[in-house]
């Protein structure tokens, strides 16, 4: 190994222990904590922040990195070596410019927005928030313009830490095709909706009943639990603190059967991508913040590829029916597979169908470039929010609750996220058409075989973390660049048939 290497481990190993301890306090703040912890966390959460802060900004981890970067070092380097030398030095480019003071006081305020963001939700009074928001808003453009070059836009800094060379100019123009092609058939298909009817979905679902199907499902799909476990929270979320312990979250409503089902199949695609990731790089920078595209391109590709279609269904629908018998009495599969697939406008992003899924996204981005150009400010945001719910999906939220609270990203500080949700739609869509011209995918699933799906994606994608950028590993894997020409299709094809438009 190659001596700088070798000593970089100690701080690697360092860095993870804080990583891990955060997301734990993440983890815990998210399901079992009491409310009136959050004070107290905020200021251990601080303190660890600093503490990783230190570790990777130091002097030494700054001489080896400089050591490690000459072409002389890189050569001795393995692939996953030189991923984690790069990925060190794009995060201390991040965190060596922000002064440690306020880079803790940051790490504390959003620690501290969480339970103002929650009671604010609860009430749907966006003031409460807003104070707030503005400076989550204020520390994160000040930290971009830190590292900004001449003339750099903020929001394309800030769109890098998630997903590496998709730009503006790059969603700019996927968000075109998407915006062109699925607001008309949005149109048509809501014209059409009654056609399609779902009363099953809002029978009577206990939640203990529900958490006995999820787990059946988790495991039928692949997940490990010696590896990994499942809990409650407002939100389903999936965590990682290394490939042998990864945590995913549900949420149970007991007057809705889909919710929590494609909830668990989506989580699942994520801790199936975290739980593959190679031993060899667990707990480096290149096994535990992955390229999120990447990774929501796993859990839509389970959720909806996969979860959505009729031939997973067809071995799994008898168990269904079994389970609610007489909610699901006199369900077919072919109204089953209608009604999961079913498109129809609402307000929230994340209980949104596969079609309309892609105009909440392009709403939050074409906000968030807005935020970060200073062209709006945060009082406006829920009119501009209402506006454009009106524009593209023809509704209008009923409250603050329904509208601009209702994802806590931007609670938790996290700017140019979103777009990685579509993004990882439309590689989904691309890697769906590329196995299925590759393996037998629809007879699998007939047979309840998930086996060799799971393996393909593991050996191709999964078992490599955050070693190659998104579009590299994309190309690796189909022999082309993000192309997001396949996703449109999928969508026009899947829901012109559905409905016969
Ligand atoms: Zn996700």
């Amino acid at each position: 190994m190659n001596q700088y290497y070798e000593q970089l481990l100690p701080y690697l190993e360092r860095n993870h222990a804080y990583q891990a301890a955060l997301a734990l306090f993440s983890w815990d703040s998210e399901t079992l904590a009491p409310l009136s912890a959050a004070e107290q966390t905020a200021t251990y959460v601080g303190i660890l922040s600093e503490e990783a802060y230190h570790v990777l900004t130091c002097d030494e981890i700054q001489h080896l990195l400089k050591k490690l970067s000459s072409p002389k070092e890189q050569d001795s380097l393995t692939v996953s070596e030189k991923a984690v030398v790069r990925l060190l030095v794009k995060e201390y480019e991040k965190l060596s410019c922000i002064p440690a003071k306020e880079y803790r006081e940051f790490s504390e305020l959003c620690a501290a927005a969480h339970p103002i963001y929650c009671r604010a939700k609860q009430c749907g009074t966006f003031e409460d928030f807003a104070p707030t928001l503005e400076k989550l808003i204020d520390y994160t453009r000040r930290f971009a313009s830190y590292r900004a070059k001449k003339g750099e836009d903020l929001y394309n800094i800030l769109l890098n830490d998630y997903e590496e060379g998709f730009t503006t100019d790059v969603l700019d123009d996927f968000f075109t095709k998407v915006r062109d092609a699925l607001v008309p058939l949005i149109k048509k298909v809501t014209a059409k909706n009654d056609t399609i009817n779902k009363d099953y979905n809002t029978g009577y679902y206990p939640p203990e009943i529900q958490s006995g199907f999820c787990r059946f499902l988790a495991g039928y799909l692949g997940f490990d639990f010696n590896k990994g476990v499942i809990a409650e929270s407002e939100h389903p979320f999936t965590t990682s603190l290394h490939n042998h312990d990864v945590r995913i979250t549900n949420h149970f409503y007991d007057d809705n059967l889909e919710s929590a089902m494609f909830s668990l199949i989506h989580e699942t695609g994520h801790a199936l991508y975290e739980m593959g990731v190679e031993d060899a790089i667990s707990g480096t920078p290149a096994g535990s913040s992955m390229s999120m595209g990447m990774h929501e391109s796993q859990s839509r590709f389970y959720e909806n590829m996969i979860g959505r279609s009729k031939e997973f269904w067809e071995p799994l629908f008898p168990k269904l029916k079994d389970t609610y018998p007489d909610e699901l009495a006199h369900v077919s599969l072919d109204d089953f597979i209608a009604g999961i697939n079913k498109a129809e406008p609402g307000p929230i992003r994340t209980e949104a169908d596969e079609l309309t899924y892609p105009l909440h996204i392009l709403i939050r981005y074409e906000l968030e470039k807005e935020i970060f150009a200073g062209n709006c400010k945060v009082s406006d945001l829920p009119d501009l929010w209402a506006k454009k719910y009106e524009e593209y999906l023809g509704i209008t939220p009923k409250d603050a609750s329904e509208g601009v609270l209702q994802d806590i990203h931007w609670a938790m500080g996290n700017f140019g996220y979103f777009p990685s949700y579509a993004i990882g739609s439309a590689i989904a869509a691309q890697l769906y058409d590329y196995l299925t011209g590759r393996m037998p995918l629809s007879d699998y699933l007939k047979e309840g075989n998930l086996v060799p799906i799971r393996e393909y994606l593991r050996d191709h994608i999964h078992k490599y973390g955050a070693v190659y950028p998104t579009n590299e590993l994309l190309k690796q894997v189909t022999g082309e660049d993000f192309n997001p020409d396949y996703y449109i299709r999928y969508l026009t094809d899947k829901y012109t048939k559905l409905y016969h438009l």
